[in-house]
């Protein structure tokens, strides 16, 4: 029996939650039923499973139970990068045998895209909502520089197209003259989180009931079905999808394996978008992978500028209020030496948010036991990461034997972590020695 030893917890919602007009959440669920299949968690990886196992039998009775409500945990409260592409290609010796498995997790991520793009595309979804605009990779020094040439020359090995940007032609893009050069990938898809997982939850079909503010607090198998319990019901299902991020360690899975990182973002309040030149919506990562992400959204009450950065390591999925006033001060100095010129615009936002990651970056996806598929541990990229697991978790329990499913069997175990308190010291060492190293990034 796994029993649930914490739930997650969202003591505020994010920014990009704020901006969206209020929604009801669909009723808990009340009484007992019985599944095809029962998915725990919807957010990407979650709703990814449900889509799919729709798309894939229309007849199949599925439930999909969330904790909290849509768009509240981490899949609302990201900042909104669909990425193909590796946030390192590879190190500067690329070699062969690394670029077929970068190859494969290209295809892995672009899976994941496309079906991002087809729930968009038939629900007649906007660019505020869905943007195939690609992102930027953005460089404020030298060392920022050198990563971007690197990083071009390594796409250049892969056959993938980019387009290289100096200093005049990013402050064009981005409206302050900060940046000292950019690389564009046009693969990436830029999303308003919390929309689109609405989005994407409000339009599966009549067979996946959805019940929202529905924590599975245990689960069991018995007499060859599982049997989930709920504050006010219980699920019958032979088969059960597991898309609860780093809460998979709550049930007791991956003990000693999943490391709970959490970054942060927080969100100006609208300025009058003259005040900026340059574009009114673009979308930037650092050219280092521990820098700061940055992002403009164009709304119909002025623009808004994200400012995504600091990483913290926690023993539990959970963070506290001091947590995200000390990123946000960090934050608050990202902002003002990026856009000098938009000096006392406040922010009207600002939150974190859970990933979890494994000590040598491969997922937990698969069959743990005879009818139960885990989806879980991003290890980051997780909008896309997430969502091709869901899929290939999806894919599991048919049956099917995709080259989806094939990509993620290849992966290495989990690594077994250090023992407390070396992997609390260890890992908030290890996080410090990433972010000095990024700089100024
Ligand atoms: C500030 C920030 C910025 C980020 N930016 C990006 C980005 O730009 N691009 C990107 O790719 N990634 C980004 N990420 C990471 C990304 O959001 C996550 O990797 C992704 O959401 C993981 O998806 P998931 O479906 O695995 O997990 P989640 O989105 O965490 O979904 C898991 C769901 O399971 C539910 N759940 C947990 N336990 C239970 C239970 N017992 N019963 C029922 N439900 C349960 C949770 O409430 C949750 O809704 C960012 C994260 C943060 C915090």
């Amino acid at each position: 029996m796994y029993v649930a030893r914490a739930l997650p917890e969202y003591t505020r919602a994010s920014g990009w939650v704020d901006l969206l007009p209020p929604r009801r959440p669909q009723d808990a669920l009340s009484g007992h039923v019985t599944a095809d299949v029962a998915v725990i968690g919807a957010g990407f990886a979650g709703l990814a499973a449900a889509r799919t196992l729709q798309e894939q039998d229309p007849a199949l009775r599925i439930v999909l139970l969330e904790a909290s409500e849509i768009a509240l945990g981490a899949a609302g409260r990201n900042s909104g990068f669909v990425i193909d592409l590796p946030h390192e290609v590879s190190s500067e010796d690329y070699a062969g045998g690394q670029a077929s498995d970068t190859r494969r997790q290209i295809h892995l991520n672009r899976s994941a895209i496309a079906l991002i793009a087809r729930i968009a595309a038939e629900n007649g979804c906007g660019r505020d909502v869905f943007d195939p605009c690609g992102k930027y990779n953005i460089a404020m020094g030298s060392k920022g520089d050198h990563h971007i040439t690197a990083y071009a020359r390594q796409l250049d090995a892969l056959g993938e197209p980019y387009r290289l940007l100096d200093a005049k032609a990013i402050a064009e893009v981005t409206g302050t003259d900060r940046f000292s050069s950019a690389i564009h990938m046009p693969g990436t898809a830029i999303i308003q989180p919390a929309a689109w997982v609405r989005l994407a939850a409000d339009s599966l079909g009549p067979g996946v009931r959805l019940h929202e503010r529905t924590p599975v607090t245990a689960f069991a198998r018995q007499g060859g079905a599982w049997q989930l319990t709920t504050p006010h019901g219980q699920v019958t299902a032979p088969r059960v999808i597991l898309a609860t991020n780093g809460h998979a360690q709550s049930f007791g899975l991956y003990a000693g394996q999943l490391l709970h990182v959490f970054t942060y973002a927080s969100m100006s309040e609208p300025f009058a978008p003259a005040r900026l030149g340059g574009h009114r919506s673009w979308a930037a990562t650092p050219a280092f992978p521990m820098g700061t992400t940055v992002r403009r959204v164009q709304g119909t009450d002025g623009d808004r500028l994200l400012i995504r950065s600091r990483y913290t390591y926690h023993a539990r999925p959970k963070i506290g209020e001091a947590d995200v006033a000390r990123a946000g001060r960090v934050h608050d100095r990202k902002f003002a030496a990026r856009f000098p010129t938009l000096r006392g615009l406040r922010m009207a936002h600002r939150w974190g948010g859970a990933m979890a990651l494994t000590w040598n970056g491969v997922p937990t996806v698969g069959e743990i036991e005879p009818g139960l598929f885990s989806a879980c541990t991003c290890n980051g990229v997780g909008a896309t990461k997430a969502t091709a697991a869901g899929i290939a978790a999806a894919q599991q329990a048919l049956g099917l034997d995709t080259e989806l499913v094939d990509t993620f069997r290849r992966a290495a175990p989990p690594r077994a972590l250090p023992p407390q308190p070396w992997l609390t010291l260890g890992a908030r060492l290890n996080l410090r020695w990433r972010e000095w190293r990024a700089g100024i990034e």
